[in-house]
């Protein structure tokens, strides 16, 4: 019998810098399945290109598409369906065709949460499981409040974490925090201004700290969003949504203050795995596509 060959791809534009090909030729790699991870770049305004690249979607001719800048948002118009997930924080990273229908789902949430589990232990493994991990949990500080965050902000508190949501524009992190408030089940998040006098008075018991802005990504890997002269807690972990360079100043720091830190790497191939294993229904192996982007 003749193998399915495997045609998934990645919709945004620009596209010049995506690890996801790698990334994803690896977890083919891995499983021995035959395919291929295609960039589709089409500008915004290319309507055309869009109904051409979902019909074929729709017609079974590609498996799945991941969706990133500037689509997350302006894709959902288009869509037939939307999970929860996507539906909750307004953006879609994966699509799908069911029964001829476009269905949109989201993987950075459950993508980031699987990821922590490896800093804590007591952590529950998937997100279906609930809030009980209310009483476990407990501070979470995370700068930035752009559309990582929003991802972010949504795992952690819909898991009964007692986020503070930090942001040079305050209104920007309040506004996050009122959506996100309003749906059900959450522990509501509290919004602070990115600045050191406000963050030093929020910091007491705080288990985690997570970077959402891109300070410290390459080419300016000098920069970093811990405000100066602020001192880290030592029993948190930091974690770093950028994760090229690995090693962030952020992290340098934070590791030099005796936290534990985590690189947005771990995130990044747990989303792709977890998109893969939508449109193939296999697991990649995800030590294989780790060395395919630590490598890059
Ligand atoms: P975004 O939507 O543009 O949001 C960025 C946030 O950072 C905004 O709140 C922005 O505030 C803030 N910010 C930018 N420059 C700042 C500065 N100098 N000081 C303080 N705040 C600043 O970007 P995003 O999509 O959320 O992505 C954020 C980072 O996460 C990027 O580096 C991205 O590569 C990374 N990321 C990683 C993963 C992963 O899998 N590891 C997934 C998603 C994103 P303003 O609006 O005021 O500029």
């Amino acid at each position: 019998m003749q193998r399915k060959f495997y045609r998934i791809g990645l919709l945004g534009y620009p596209l010049t810098h995506s690890c996801s090909p790698q990334l994803h030729a690896a977890a083919l790699r891995s499983l021995n399945l035959p395919g291929e991870y295609r960039l589709y770049p089409i500008a915004p305004g290319d309507q055309a290109g869009l109904v051409q690249l979902f019909t074929r979607l729709r017609a079974g001719e590609l498996d799945g598409l991941n969706v990133t800048i500037p689509y997350k948002q302006a894709v959902i118009p288009w869509l037939d369906e939307i999970s929860p997930i996507a539906q909750n924080i307004g953006a879609v990273n994966t699509i799908y065709a069911r029964d001829g229908r476009l269905v949109g789902g989201n993987t950075d949430v459950p993508g980031f949460w699987a990821d922590l589990g490896k800093y804590f232990p007591t952590h529950p493994g998937s997100l279906g499981a609930g809030n009980r991990a209310a009483e476990a949990q407990g501070k979470a500080l995370v700068l930035g409040a752009g559309g990582a965050a929003r991802a972010v902000v949504y795992a952690l508190a819909m898991h009964g974490w007692h986020v503070t949501l930090a942001a040079r524009r305050l209104d920007q992190a309040k506004k996050l925090v009122s959506t996100l408030t309003q749906v059900p089940g959450i522990f509501p998040p509290a919004s602070a201004l990115l600045e050191p006098g406000v963050l030093a008075s929020c910091l007491d018991g705080t288990r985690l700290i997570v970077n959402a802005t891109p300070l410290g990504m390459a080419p300016d890997v000098d920069r970093s969003p811990w405000p100066a002269g602020l001192p880290f807690l030592r029993m948190a972990c930091c974690y770093d949504l950028v994760y090229n360079p690995r090693a962030t100043l952020l992290l340098r720091q934070a590791g030099t203050a005796g936290l534990s830190t985590a690189s947005g790497l771990g995130m990044l191939v747990e989303q792709a795995a977890l998109s893969f294993e939508i449109w193939t229904g296999y697991s990649p192996i995800r030590e294989a596509m780790w060395a395919a982007v630590e490598a890059i």
